[in-house]
C-alpha cells in the first residue's frame, strides 16, 4: 500500500544546486545550447540560450542576462558547432532580465537584428522598438527549423513556449526547468494561468524539452506530470495547515517547507503567496485579521 498523499513532502526531488553544464553543446542537428554565463541561486548554471536552425543564418532563442563573458562563448559556439553561422534574429520566451539582458550584446555583434516576442509593455523597456510582436500560433522559420509560438502565461504575462516542429521538441523558457521547480512571482505571475499552461503542454506531442535553465529533458511527459502534481500537493498542504487556524504566509512556509534550507524560505514564501492568491481568487481561502484562513 502506498503512503497517504498527505505524508508526501515533495514530488519534484531534483534541484539546480551544484549543477554544472558545458559552455556550449550540440543538442541535435538543428539545436545548439550556449550557456548565458550567469550562474546564480535562481538561474542554476545560468540561462540556456539556444541557436536554432541548420543554415548560415540562425535564430538565437533567449540571450542570457548580459554577462560580459557571453558574447565570446556565443562566438565560439557559432564557429565550432554552427560552421561559422551568424545570428539572424532573436526569439525571446519572456522579458525577465536573465532572458533579455543580452539583447544589446547580440545587436552590437550582429547588427540591429529583430527581436521576436510577445509584447509586455511594462517590461519590454529599452528594446521595445526592436520588437516584432508574436502572438499564440505565430510561426517563425529558419533554414531547417520551424518554431510555433505557444502562449503560456503564469510565470510571466508575456511567456511564450516554442514548439520545434521538426523534432517535436519544446523550448519551455521558465515554465518548465531541467531541474527543480519554476518560480511563480507573486506580482506578475499567476498560478492559475500557470497550471492551465502546463495542462495545455500536456496535450502536445513532445519528445524533448529544451528548458531555459538546467539540462535537456528527454522524458517530457513525466516532467509535466510531476510539475502538475507538485503544485497540487503544495495546494493540499496549504489547505491542510490552514484547517488548524489562520496563518501568515511565512508561518505556512515553516510548516510545509521543513525539508528546505531556511535560505530558500523567502522564495518559498513567494510561492506560498502565489498559491494563496489563487485560492483567494477561487473563494476557497480568505484574508482575515489573523492571517489567511479557509473560507
Ligand atoms: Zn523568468
Amino acid at each position: 500500500m502506498s503512503a497517504p498523499m498527505a505524508k508526501v513532502r515533495r514530488v519534484v526531488t531534483d534541484s539546480m544546486e551544484g549543477l554544472t553544464l558545458a559552455d556550449y553543446a550540440q543538442c541535435s542537428s538543428r539545436v545548439v545550447t550556449v550557456l548565458g554565463q550567469n550562474p546564480g541561486q535562481f538561474t542554476g548554471p545560468g540561462t540556456n540560450t539556444y541557436l536554432v536552425g541548420s543554415g548560415s543564418r540562425r535564430l538565437l532563442l533567449d540571450t542570457g542576462s548580459g554577462a560580459a563573458a557571453y558574447p565570446a562563448v556565443l562566438d565560439r559556439a557559432l564557429a565550432e558547432l554552427c560552421a561559422g553561422a551568424q545570428v539572424d534574429r532573436v526569439v525571446v520566451t519572456h522579458a525577465h532580465p536573465d532572458h533579455v539582458g543580452g539583447i544589446g550584446q547580440v545587436r552590437a555583434r550582429f547588427g540591429p537584428v529583430a527581436v521576436l516576442k510577445k509584447r509586455w509593455p511594462q517590461a519590454d523597456g529599452e528594446f521595445a522598438a526592436a520588437i516584432t510582436p508574436l502572438e499564440d500560433g505565430a510561426v517563425v522559420g529558419a533554414e531547417g527549423a520551424t518554431l510555433r509560438a505557444i502562449y503560456t502565461p503564469g510565470h510571466a504575462p508575456d511567456h511564450l513556449c516554442f514548439y520545434l516542429v521538426e523534432e517535436r521538441a519544446l523550448f519551455t523558457g521558465d515554465l518548465v526547468l531541467g531541474a527543480g521547480t519554476a518560480v511563480i512571482p507573486e506580482d506578475s505571475g499567476d498560478l492559475g494561468q500557470y497550471m492551465a499552461s502546463l495542462e495545455r503542454l500536456c496535450r502536445l506531442e513532445i519528445e524533448t524539452i529544451y528548458p531555459a535553465h538546467g539540462p535537456v529533458v528527454r522524458r517530457p511527459k513525466e516532467k509535466l506530470r510531476d510539475y502538475i502534481a507538485h503544485r497540487q500537493l503544495r495546494e493540499r498542504q496549504i489547505l491542510e495547515v490552514l484547517a488548524n487556524g489562520p496563518l501568515e504566509p511565512i508561518q505556512i512556509v515553516r510548516h510545509i517547507y521543513q525539508d528546505v534550507t531556511p535560505a530558500l524560505h523567502p522564495a518559498a514564501e513567494s510561492s506560498v503567496r502565489s498559491h494563496l492568491k489563487k485560492l483567494v481568487g477561487e473563494g476557497r481561502v480568505a484574508r482575515t485579521a489573523r492571517g489567511f484562513a479557509l473560507a
